[in-house]
C-alpha cells in the first residue's frame, strides 16, 4: 500500500484522500458526485429488480429500474481531491490516504483487458 504527500506551493503538506467505496444503500443516484469528477472515475449505474447492479442502456427510462446507485469505475484514476465527497449530501463516499487493494484488482484488469485486446 502506498501513501502520498505533497508539499503545496505555499509550502503546506497535503495528503491525498482516494475513494475507496460508496455506499449504495444511502447513494440516491443523483449525479453531483460524478459531475465534481474531472477524472473519470465514477459511472451512473442501475440496481434491477433482483438487486444486481446494472449498465444503464441509452433507450432506458427510470421506470426499468428499482433505483440508481454511482459505482467506482476506475478507482485508478483517482487523484484524492475530495471534491466528490463534498458534494455528497448523503455522505455515502469513503475515503482513504492509501491506495488500497481496490486499484491493484483493478489496475490488474485494466492491464489485462490491454494485453487481451493488443493479442
Ligand atoms: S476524490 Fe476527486 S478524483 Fe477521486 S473520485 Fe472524488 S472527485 Fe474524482
Ligand atoms: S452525490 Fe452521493 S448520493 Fe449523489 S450519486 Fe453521488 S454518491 Fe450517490
Amino acid at each position: 500500500m502506498a501513501m502520498f504527500t505533497v508539499t503545496l506551493p505555499g509550502g503546506r503538506l497535503w495528503t491525498p484522500q482516494f475513494i475507496t467505496a460508496i455506499d449504495a444503500e444511502k447513494c440516491i443516484g443523483c449525479g453531483r458526485c460524478f459531475k465534481s469528477c474531472a477524472h473519470d472515475v465514477l459511472q451512473l449505474m442501475a440496481v434491477d429488480e433482483d438487486g444486481a447492479t446494472i449498465a444503464i442502456g441509452e433507450d432506458d427510462d427510470d421506470d426499468d429500474y428499482e433505483k440508481k446507485v454511482m459505482s467506482i469505475e476506475h478507482p485508478e484514476n483517482c487523484v484524492g481531491c475530495e471534491a466528490c465527497g463534498r458534494n455528497c449530501s448523503k455522505r455515502c463516499i469513503s475515503f482513504s490516504a492509501e491506495k488500497t487493494e481496490v486499484y491493484s484488482l483493478q489496475i490488474e484488469a485494466n492491464t489485462a483487458t490491454i494485453a487481451a485486446a493488443s493479442a
